[in-house]
């Protein structure tokens, strides 16, 4: 019975999915769906990104959280407008949750919008929020290994940001086995390596965006 249940609850958020996907294509809106652990600093790079893009896109941040403001609340402190959505305990943010903070939002003046999902490696990837990409953050901290442990949420990303390389040094983290086992399990994920701390890789993550956000006009 909860099988069924639980196919049924995807079955229905990917219908509204699809919604929130036509509704952002006609605005011509590029959506990147931002997951990842709690701690890998996913809010971390978005205020890193957020100087180099606001003076060529126009975009905005939909903050996923169990509880409080806090990081949308750093967002608008790095310079962009950002709407809170708390899931109350909940893991992952659905497609609901998403088209009631999209409705309170004015569609025909963004070219980007961020949604910074849970921390979570596990059952934000199940859930389709309309997003045209995704984009996975995992710091060098996590270990390697998670591409093998967590193979549905690597196997979704269009992207995988590889942040707090500044500590690289203090981990046993192998660059080159991440790359093996993203090789194995999606190929044709692009990867990226960053420091949100020092500011490594943020322009390379930043052209991307931009060039995407191009395309999709
Ligand atoms: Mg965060
Ligand atoms: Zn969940």
């Amino acid at each position: 019975m909860e099988i069924v249940l639980a196919k049924k609850i995807l079955k229905a958020n990917d219908q509204m999915a699809q919604a929130i996907r036509a509704r952002l294509e006609s605005a011509q809106i590029l959506c990147v769906n931002l997951l990842g652990s709690p701690g890998a600093g996913k809010t971390a790079l978005l205020e890193a990104l957020t100087p180099r893009l606001k003076t060529a896109a126009r975009f905005t941040v939909i903050e996923g959280d169990l509880a409080t403001c806090n990081d949308a609340e750093r967002i608008e402190r790095a310079g962009a407008p950002a709407v809170q959505i708390n899931t109350e305990g909940g893991c992952h943010l659905d497609a609901n949750m998403v088209t009631i903070a999209l409705d309170t939002l004015d569609l025909k003046t963004m070219d980007l919008l961020f949604i910074e999902n849970v921390g979570n490696l596990v059952c934000t990837a199940g859930f389709d929020l309309g997003e045209t990409l995704r984009a996975v953050v995992l710091s060098v901290t996590e270990g390697d290994d998670k591409v093998v442990k967590y193979p549905p949420m690597f196997q979704s990303a269009d992207a995988v940001i590889i942040n707090k390389m500044d500590l690289l040094p203090f981990t046993d983290f192998s660059l080159d086995r991440l790359k093996e086992n993203m090789r194995n399990i999606k190929p044709e994920a692009l990867l990226f390596y960053t420091s949100a701390r020092t500011g490594e890789g943020i322009e390379k993550l930043a052209e991307w965006l931009l060039s995407n956000i191009k395309k999709n006009k």
